[in-house]
């Protein structure tokens, strides 16, 4: 037997209007006995019709799906949907508040605690409680991330490859729809305990997105976090309209293999020989990492293990043996 959540909606999730409240999470601690971790959600209804589920912050210093919700859950009026839109912009509430990755509470890095624990830790009771009780009411489900404080990336909507290739077909429609100026078929590294995983294998339709990083945002990725999810709110037929495309066509991206990763096997200072979304060839020069002790020793030079697109960076201008240096994407 599952236990119940401790977690209670300060709100009704299934009634028509606009309702803005929280996810109640008892902790009681050293500065607030009784108190409670508040993680804020809005819901907007408007009668029968499909549910997404829209949710940033998973990692808590990812800011363009942290910025694209809360202003989303501040303008979203239900009179212009059909159905459903349950907004959570900060997954991981403490992570945001700590402006980290990870929650200062319990170090839970939330996109590796799925499926969570109704009695677990602060990171694996919200887990527990998004996954048994918000993505079953959900028929598409987008989550926003970006690279935060030490990664970039440009900008892309992903979809996986999944056993059921139903499923996948609409993963893919979805993240297309999405508009993001690349589009990639993920592989991932270490898909157990990710949100992604347990919510298609809850057969869902999910789009996740990498939209920027370095721990801010730009005008021009929040404007691609804004339209990626009014497209999708479109294409799940919650919202009425046009899709709307990206400036240029969307670029189809693939990492096949892990040739695509290259990991840092030195610690020091990172100088970017190629930048994002430039074309490399296999073999040619994109970083060299400085000795930060002593200067006249020669750096460390990487090459492109492959030939593809920079879809992603290490950032900012320290690096560590084992940091992501750099992925290189095949261009589709
Ligand atoms: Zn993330």
């Amino acid at each position: 037997m599952t236990k119940p959540s401790p977690i209670s909606p300060t709100i009704p999730l299934d009634q028509d209007g606009i309702h803005h409240g929280f996810l109640k999470l008892p902790y009681s601690r050293d500065d607030s006995a009784w108190g409670a971790v508040m993680i804020p959600i809005t819901v907007v209804r408007n009668g029968d019709g499909p549910t997404a589920l829209l949710t940033g912050g998973n990692h808590g210093d990812e800011y363009e799906g942290l910025v694209s919700l809360f202003k989303l859950a501040g303008a979203l009026s239900p009179s212009e949907i059909t159905g459903r839109v349950i907004i959570l912009p900060a997954m991981n509430y403490p992570a945001f508040r700590n402006a980290s990755r990870t929650s200062p509470i319990d170090a839970g890095n939330m996109n590796r605690s799925y499926p969570g624990k109704p009695d677990g830790t602060v990171t694996q009771k919200i887990a527990d409680y998004v996954l048994r009780h918000l993505v079953p009411e959900a028929d598409i489900v987008l989550d926003i991330h970006s690279g935060g404080k030490t990664l970039d990336f440009i900008p892309f909507a992903a979809a996986h490859v999944l056993p059921d290739k139903e499923q996948e077909a609409r993963c893919v429609a979805a993240m297309k729809a999405f508009g993001a100026p690349y589009a990639m078929m993920m592989l991932e590294l270490d898909a157990v305990g990710m949100f992604d995983t347990v919510v298609e294998e809850a057969g869902k339709t999910f789009v996740t997105t990498e939209l920027g990083g370095g721990g801010s945002t730009t005008a021009e990725r929040v404007a691609i976090a804004d339209r990626g999810v009014r497209n999708l709110l479109i294409h799940a037929g919650i919202l009425t309209g046009e899709l709307e495309a990206a400036p240029e066509d969307t670029t189809m991206l693939d990492m096949p293999d892990d040739r695509c990763f290259v990991a840092s096997e030195t610690s020091g200072l990172y100088e970017p020989c190629v930048d994002l979304g430039e074309m490399v060839k296999q073999g040619e020069l994109i970083a060299r990492i400085y000795d930060v002790e002593r200067t006249g020793t020669p750096p460390r030079e990487y090459f492109a293990p492959r030939d593809g697109i920079v879809s992603c960076r290490h950032f900012p201008g320290l690096i560590k043996t084992g940091d992501c240096l750099i992925v290189i994407a095949e261009v589709l």
